[in-house]
């Protein structure tokens, strides 16, 4: 029988904690009475760094079920390193993951069908959200253009996915082979290569708390998966640049023929302001190339991804 390993990463999450464990615990217990998973199947709480009770929290459910257990890192490493830990580390001692977020925006229903496809010789199942009408305007339309935008960048994500998936042992193992330490898991599972399958299912709001991700973390998530995956934007620099200097050769010619035929061209205005763009241009290009080199300098370290400071 397979060992079902349900991992979650938690930050400040003392408000739903409860809960989600309580509801996680069910879906446990109906899929080993189904007899689809084995009866030690558990789940593994993340403590991210968290500054409120979650620990706590986690350490009481810990001492009261059996099937709780909770791996502490010491800091906040964010959601994709969190996530990382607790699948490297629950990997030696299950036959299949699922990760979750600690907020139940993601219906934990499918599991059931995730574990199901799994039986079928599925490595990886991805939870597609099949509708979004419970995220607030803002969110929804920023996630979709985000998913647009990274296959234009040529990335190949799976679209309305996040982070709700299903992995056989054998796809974290392979995963953990990715050493990198910008990491977008929605992007480097693909490369996997395994089989894999979707289910579908409608996002709910929060159960309880606040979105642990601003605007601003989710914009730093948005512009890592974009350069840790793809190159384009510079070869678009590199596009852009050259137009632009084609077309001040043909403003040169221009000026040129201007001056001898004596038509002289008026106007500081457009001569400060063509100063200014292109300034502007110059100073975004050399921005974005540094990105790449300090995404190379942060990989070129090779530092540790998380400290696990304690595991239950
Ligand atoms: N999270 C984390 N570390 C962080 C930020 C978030 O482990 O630095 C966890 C958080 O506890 C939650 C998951 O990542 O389980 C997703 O966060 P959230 O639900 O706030 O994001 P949203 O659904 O609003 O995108
Ligand atoms: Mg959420």
């Amino acid at each position: 029988m397979d060992k079902l390993a349900i991992v979650v990463p938690c930050y400040n999450e003392e408000e739903v904690l409860q809960l989600t464990s309580k509801t996680l615990q069910g879906v446990l217990d109906l899929l080993i009475e189904k007899g689809k998973i084995a009866a030690d199947s558990f789940i593994l709480f993340v403590n991210d760094g968290s500054k409120d009770r979650t620990w706590e929290l986690i350490e009481k459910e810990h001492a009261q079920y059996a099937r709780v257990r909770g791996l502490k890192l010491a800091g906040n490493v964010g959601h994709q390193n969190a996530l990382t830990a607790g699948l490297l580390t629950a990997m030696d001692m299950c036959d299949v993951t699922v990760s979750i977020d600690a907020d139940l925006q993601d219906d934990v229903n499918v599991i059931e069908e995730m574990v199901d496809k799994f039986h079928e010789g599925k490595d990886i199942v991805y939870g597609v959200r099949s509708s979004r009408k419970k995220d607030s305007f803002l969110k929804r339309s920023t996630a979709q253009g985000f998913y647009r935008f990274m296959s234009l960048m040529g990335v190949k994500t799976i679209y309305n996915h996040a982070d709700f998936r299903l992995m056989s042992r054998r796809a974290v193992e392979q995963f953990s082979r990715y050493e990198e330490s910008n990491l977008f898991l929605r992007g480097m599972v693909p490369l996997i290569g395994y089989e894999t399958d979707s289910v579908y299912y409608e996002r709910g709001e929060r159960a309880a708390g606040e979105s642990k991700y601003p605007f601003k973390k989710m914009l730093a998530l948005a512009l890592n998966g974009i350069t840790s995956f793809s190159i384009k934007p510079i070869g678009l620099i590199t596009a852009l640049g050259f137009l632009i200097v084609i077309g001040s050769v043909a403003a040169a010619v221009y000026a040129l023929i201007s001056y001898f035929t004596e038509n002289v061209v008026p106007g500081w205005t457009s001569l400060i302001l063509s100063i200014w763009f292109i300034g502007g241009v110059q100073l975004l290009a050399i921005g974005l190339v540094g990105q790449y080199i300090g995404k190379i300098y942060m990989e070129v370290k090779h530092r540790p991804r998380y400290n696990i400071e304690k595991i239950l």
